[in-house]
């Protein structure tokens, strides 16, 4: 197995003030390519700030971090940028779609910064929205589709540039119970049929169900490690 992310003793200290508050500590990870992994937590444990330093988003204040191979916490903000560019995919709880944009439009964008004619471009979203089950709804525009839907969109927004590592903070903080399911299901299939790494953060125990790895995080650090098969044979 080849590690796709790789952390090191990182840290992460926040000032107020005269306040500190540690919200990662001691914390070492690996993630293999291809891994479906959840980050498991209560609110403030501390999920969105690995995800957000595993995204480059953040800096550490101590400890390292390497995405296939290569340290970001070294990097420069325009590297960085370019980085994320290539290797990464976003999935946000609030979606963030273009309103002004269809489906289609939308789930083109990350793909018109990188030189493709705008023909492949509408072929690759026309295909990933047809995988999300969005096939009737490519010409819609956000007001005009349901709050699954417009999440479905932002994961084939996420997935259509094949990048090899796909971060979703609460992707479903948003949604009910049952198109909560739907959309999980919709992006750990995509990941696994594209041999992706997926990183979701939640508090939800029943979302991280859907993943073959738990990482459980309290108070800034990884509490317990748990993988699906030794899950299962308990
Ligand atoms: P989670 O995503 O698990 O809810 P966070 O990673 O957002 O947790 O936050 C972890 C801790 O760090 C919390 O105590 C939070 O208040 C604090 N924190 C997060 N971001 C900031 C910030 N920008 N400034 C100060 N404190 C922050
Ligand atoms: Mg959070």
């Amino acid at each position: 197995m080849t590690a796709m992310i790789e952390i090191k003793n990182l840290r992460r200290v926040y000032r107020i003030g005269q306040e500190k508050v540690i919200a990662l500590d001691h914390v070492d990870l690996n993630i293999d390519q291809g891994e479906i992994c959840c980050i498991l937590g209560t609110s403030g444990s501390g999920k969105s700030t690995l995800l957000n330093m595993i995204a480059g988003l953040e800096k550490p204040t101590r400890g390292e971090i390497k995405i296939g191979g290569r340290h970001i916490e070294k990097m420069t903000e325009a590297q960085l940028a370019l980085f994320r560019q290539k290797y990464m995919g976003f999935i946000f709880q609030a979606y963030y779609l273009l309103p002004n944009l269809t489906a289609l439009e939308n789930v083109c964008l990350p793909l018109t910064f990188r030189g493709i004619s705008r023909k492949k471009r509408e072929e690759a979203g026309k295909k990933i929205l047809a995988d999300v089950g969005l096939k009737k709804y490519i010409y819609h525009k956000p007001t005009e589709m349901s709050g699954g839907q417009q999440q479905r969109v932002g994961i084939a927004r996420a997935f259509v540039s094949k990048p090899r590592l796909i971060l979703a903070d609460e992707p479903t903080g948003n949604l009910d119970t049952a198109t909560t399911f739907e959309v999980i299901q919709q992006m750990t299939d995509l990941a696994h049929q594209y041999h992706q790494t997926l990183v979701i953060v939640t508090h939800d125990i029943e979302i991280a169900d859907f993943a073959d790895r738990i990482i459980h995080i309290r108070d800034g650090k990884i509490e317990k490690d748990e993988r699906k098969k030794e899950r299962e044979e308990i």
